[in-house]
């Protein structure tokens, strides 16, 4: 059974809350860290943002969130690295261990040349990852987010893209509500483990009856992912990062977020 000292909860997850609430709750609730989503940054400065998240002493699993390289044209992609420098420079500000990526999509064209462009722009930004002891994670999403959000959509193109630009900086983010499908899950969570690439780990759950694409995720228990299963991969292949409890949810975002928290703690415990 998990302690919630091992767990961070993102943000997004009680998207009604500011920073500084999302801070002074979890403290209070006993969880281990934080992972920021930059919404939350935005209208208050990343200095503000930064004393915040330091003075909350949650341990700061990530940064959401980074990505979204590929493009037609050349200043769009420029544009992308210019922002995931900056996200970087957040990261490093608050003291997060790593930026998520999400890495892009574009409609019209491939998914093999989408990949070729993210290897490219992660390329183009891992030198400043670096510098800033930052580290960039990749996080495949379920491929029915293949068309506009992610040409990665299983740990292994994840995998794959880590092999093609070759940096300690560089590893992969397994979020179950992505993955918990792939028949190969288990086989690329030890790889991942074995190679040094798994730097994160998200839990929520898939509903059965999912009612929309992006906003409904399921409380961990309430859908059909068998998360302690998964979690028993990631252990074994040798994981010691928080298990970062990441739920978008609009049902959930409109309950009384002090006594959703108390749900999200209840089914930390008895289901991941
Ligand atoms: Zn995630």
């Amino acid at each position: 059974m998990p302690n919630l000292k091992t767990a961070a909860v993102h943000t997004m997850t009680n998207k009604p809350w500011a920073l500084a609430e999302c801070c002074d709750a979890y403290v209070n609730a006993g969880i281990g860290g934080i992972s920021v989503w930059r919404n939350v940054i935005e209208p208050i400065g990343i200095t503000e943002a930064a004393k915040i998240v330091r003075g909350s002493g949650l341990k700061v699993p990530a940064l959401v969130r980074g990505g979204f390289f590929p493009g037609f044209e050349p200043p769009v992609r420029d544009a992308a690295i210019d922002d995931n420098k900056r996200c970087i420079d957040e990261a490093a500000a608050i003291g997060a261990e790593m930026v998520v990526l999400v890495v892009g999509a574009v409609v019209g064209m491939s998914l093999e040349d989408a990949r070729k462009q993210v290897a490219e722009g992660i390329s183009r930004v891992i030198d400043h990852a670096a510098a800033n002891k930052v580290k960039l994670a990749i996080e495949p999403l379920h491929p029915m987010y293949a068309a506009d959000r992610s040409c990665i959509n299983r740990m292994k193109e994840a995998r794959l893209c880590c092999e093609q630009v070759q940096s300690p900086w560089l590893g992969i983010a397994c979020d179950v509500y992505h993955v918990w499908w792939d028949p190969d899950l288990e086989r690329e969570i030890a790889l991942a483990g074995a190679n040094g690439t798994l730097f994160g780990f998200h839990v929520c759950d898939w509903r059965a009856n999912t009612r929309d694409l992006l906003n409904d995720r399921g409380l961990m228990g309430e859908g059909c992912i068998d998360i302690k299963m998964i979690r028993s991969w990631v252990e074994h292949a040798g994981f010691k990062g928080l298990n970062e409890i990441e739920i978008f949810s609009t049902e959930k975002w409109a309950l009384d977020q002090n006594s959703y928290l108390e749900q999200i703690k209840r089914a930390y415990v008895e289901h991941v």
